[in-house]
């Protein structure tokens, strides 16, 4: 048996007014997503541990089968193994965000979405002025980057700085505030790299042409190389592969022992190349027996809160994605399993992701389906499956049994 999941991200939303009280995917035309339903048994899954905040990151962990509050080490270790950074023993690493600070308030957490380019240049200045054999830099994507500390000490609270645009920065700080030396190096950091930066000339060029400068490292979400078994050592899965736009989840596959596939044009927006993503996955199932296809696109309409551009990235993923791997499926009934379902919700009336349940559904030859015949958040409470606890849908998903 060979497994695909067709992970559209952040899709599940809430009942719209203007929509006449239905969901997106309900007022999206989808045919073929309703028609992997009526061959499907469904339920309703929860993805995030109570412990944990409602990351995609935390979600898609759980659905590739691991036990989210007992693994998940944070952001910056799946950034830095997507990056290729290799973490030993006691290093903790963080995501780095590059930051707009003005008159001690944190502007904004992404400098302006600044350039990779121009990130990177500030990246080899921080390694250069405050990197040694204890804290080193990485330059990932845009704003987005990683810092290690060797031997550093975790135990930190850091504020993710997308939640606190506008606050004073002495307020936010890492903490514990005293008697700990890895939060006292990462306040001393910051307030370096901001002196370093202030002055540097990809800054100064910005500052001309009226975009927010990058001046300021924040550190967030620390963590060590997660002790993860690979989906081999905890499910069988001898060789899988991830396909996706996001960097979070090509770390997670790789920690999962997946092989990460990158198909041109797959943006992570709602421009993104639907066609060649199902087009890859249809390619490795040849070869592989599991196949994590992750669609960034509903999650962005979502944090945007643009209803009908969540509406268009579902019929997108109806047509592009989900079409061509139902046609493939007929051609290998036998020997293939399909699971369908986002991760969270991320509701375009509240912008950001929530901890509800979600919709799933798996297709399964042997399987009989339930009568649940369209799949929206509402339908699939009659479903076979019923209310399905984290790591329970891989088991699922592995043995077509409750
Ligand atoms: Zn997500």
């Amino acid at each position: 048996m060979k497994y695909l999941v067709i992970l559209a991200d952040g899709f599940a939303d809430e009942p719209i007014e203007r929509l006449g009280g239905k969901t997106p995917i309900m007022a999206a035309n989808t045919p073929h997503i309703d028609k992997l339903c009526q061959m499907s048994k469904c339920g309703y899954l929860k993805t995030v541990p109570d412990s944990l905040h409602p990351g995609s990151e935390v979600a898609n962990m759980t659905i590739m089968g691991y036990d989210a509050a007992k693994y998940y080490q944070g952001r910056g270790v799946l950034e830095a193994s997507a990056l290729g950074v290799d973490l030993e023993e006691g290093d903790l690493a963080f995501r780095c965000n590059l930051v707009s600070e003005e008159d001690g308030v944190l502007l904004n957490h992404s400098a302006g979405h600044i350039s990779t380019e121009e990130a990177d240049e500030l990246i080899v200045s921080l390694n250069e002025q405050l990197g040694d054999d204890v804290v080193k830099f990485y330059t990932g994507v845009s704003y987005r980057h990683v810092m290690v500390i060797k031997g550093g000490q975790n135990g930190l609270s850091c504020t993710p700085p997308h939640d606190v645009p506008g606050e004073r920065i002495d307020t936010i700080l890492p903490k514990p505030g005293v008697d700990h030396p890895t939060a006292a190096l990462l306040r001393q950091l910051m307030h370096r790299s901001n002196d370093l930066l202030n002055d540097h000339s990809v800054n100064v060029k910005r500052k001309q042409q009226g975009l927010p400068v990058a001046n300021m490292i924040w550190p967030w979400s620390p963590g060590y190389k997660p002790q993860m078994p690979t989906l081999k050592e905890m499910y069988g899965i001898n060789n899988g592969v991830v396909i996706s736009a996001v960097d979070l989840i090509h770390g997670l596959g790789n920690f999962g022992g997946l092989q990460s596939v990158f198909v041109e044009g797959a943006t992570g927006l709602y421009t993104t190349n639907y066609k060649g993503k199902a087009d890859a996955a249809i390619e490795a199932l040849s070869d592989n027996d599991y196949v994590f296809l992750h669609i960034e696109a509903p999650d962005e309409a979502g944090h945007e809160g643009d209803v009908e551009l969540k509406i268009r990235t579902l019929e997108d993923i109806d047509e592009k994605v989900v079409k061509p791997c139902l046609e493939f499926l007929e051609k290998n009934k036998d020997e293939l399993s399909i699971a369908f379902l986002p991760d969270h919700p991320t509701p375009c009336e509240i912008r950001t992701h929530t901890r509800e349940y979600v919709p799933y559904m798996i297709c399964r030859p042997g399987v009989e389906a339930d009568s649940v015949a369209v799949y929206d958040e509402k339908s699939v409470y009659d479903g076979a499956f019923g209310f399905t606890d984290q790591t329970e849908f891989m088991k699922l998903f592995l043995s077509g049994k409750k």
